[in-house]
C-alpha cells in the first residue's frame, strides 16, 4: 500500500518481568507471541504503592502468577480493561481475586455469538466489569487519575485510558505501533474505527501505550496514516467492484499481494467490514445477509 505508516517493532523486555519503561509506569508482558499479538499482551502498571493494572491478558497461569508476585507488597486497587478480547480481558477474573480489586470497563463482550470462531485470540464472553465506564469518565486513585476515551471500532467495546497530566493515552488495540488493527464484523465497526482515530486526532496525547509493542511517540502522525491506509483500501475495494470482483476472497487476492497466510481470514474480514460501511453509505448493494460467501456490486453503475 502507499500510505506510509510508521511502524514501530523496536521492543526490549523481558517475559515475566514487571519493568519499569517510564517514570512512574511499568509493564510486564505475557508469552503469548502471536500473528495478532506481536511479541505478546503488555500489561501496564501504573502508580506506586497503590496501583492501577492495564488488561491484565490472557489466561496464562505464568503470567498471572508473575504479575501477582511483582506485585507483593502494593495493593491493586483497580484493574481496567481496554476490551473484551481473549488476549485482554480473560486474566482479570483470576487476577481480581488474587489482590481484591474492582474491574473497570465500558461492558460485556458485544456481537456475534459465544463459541463463534473470532478474528485474533476470539471474544472474551466471560468479562464484565464491576464498574462500567463510559466515555469521559474518570477513573482516580493514588496519584493518578484516568479519563476514558470510548473508541469502538475494533470491538464496540473498546476504551483507551489517558492518563491525566503526562500525555500518555493507553491505546489498547486501538492504535498500535507495530501493526494496523484487525476490524472485523459483526463486533468490529469500520465506520466506528474511522470515527475513533479522528476522535484521537482531535487530542492532544503525545505518546501511545498500546497492548502489543513498543510506544508511539509522534501518535497524529501514525493516526494520520492509519487513516489514509484505510481510505487506500476502501478505494481498492470500489475498484475490485467496478471491475467486477465482487467476492471477498477474491478481493483479498487482488489486494494483499504476498500476504502471510494466518493472515488471510482476518484479511477477509477487514475487507467485509469495508463491505458493511459501503452498505451503510448506500453505495454498495449485496442480495442477502453481507457475509464473506456473498457477493457484493455497485449499487450505482
Ligand atoms: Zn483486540
Amino acid at each position: 500500500m502507499a500510505a506510509d505508516i510508521p511502524f514501530r517493532r523496536d521492543i526490549s523486555f523481558e517475559y515475566g518481568q514487571l519493568e519499569e519503561i517510564a517514570p512512574g509506569l511499568r509493564r510486564i508482558v505475557a508469552r503469548n507471541p502471536g500473528p495478532f499479538t506481536f511479541r505478546g499482551t503488555g500489561t501496564y502498571v501504573v502508580g506506586t504503592g497503590k496501583v492501577a493494572v492495564i488488561d491484565p491478558g490472557p489466561l496464562q497461569q505464568d503470567h498471572i502468577d508473575a504479575l501477582t508476585a511483582s506485585l507483593a507488597g502494593e495493593t491493586v486497587t483497580h484493574i481496567l480493561v481496554t476490551h473484551t478480547h481473549n488476549d485482554h480481558s480473560p486474566a482479570a477474573a483470576p487476577f481480581k481475586k488474587a489482590v481484591t480489586a474492582p474491574t473497570y470497563g465500558f461492558g460485556p463482550h458485544a456481537g456475534g455469538k459465544r463459541g463463534e470462531i473470532g478474528p485474533e485470540a476470539g471474544g472474551d464472553w466471560d468479562f464484565a466489569p464491576d464498574i462500567v465506564v463510559k466515555d469521559g469518565d474518570e477513573i482516580e486513585g493514588d496519584g493518578w487519575r484516568f479519563q476514558a476515551v470510548h473508541t469502538p471500532g475494533h470491538t464496540s467495546n473498546h476504551l483507551c485510558f489517558a492518563l491525566a497530566g503526562s500525555g500518555i493515552l493507553f491505546s489498547g488495540d486501538h492504535v498500535m505501533g507495530w501493526s494496523t488493527s484487525v476490524i472485523a464484523p459483526p463486533d468490529g465497526n469500520m465506520a466506528d474505527y474511522m470515527a475513533s482515530l479522528d476522535k484521537l486526532l482531535a487530542r492532544e496525547d503525545a505518546v501511545f501505550w498500546p497492548t502489543h509493542g513498543p510506544a508511539i511517540t509522534e501518535p497524529k502522525r501514525h493516526v494520520r496514516a492509519f487513516i489514509a491506509h484505510r481510505r487506500e483500501r476502501e478505494a481498492g475495494v470500489i475498484d475490485c467492484l467496478k471491475s467486477g470482483i465482487g467476492r471477498v476472497d477474491a478481493m483479498v487476492g487482488r489486494l494483499y499481494v504476498g500476504l502471510d497466510p494466518s493472515l488471510r481470514h482476518a484479511a477477509g474480514r477487514s475487507v467485509l467490514a469495508h463491505l458493511v460501511d459501503l452498505i451503510g453509505r448506500d453505495i454498495v448493494a449485496c442480495d442477502g445477509p453481507a457475509t464473506v460467501e456473498a457477493t457484493y456490486r455497485m449499487k450505482h453503475v
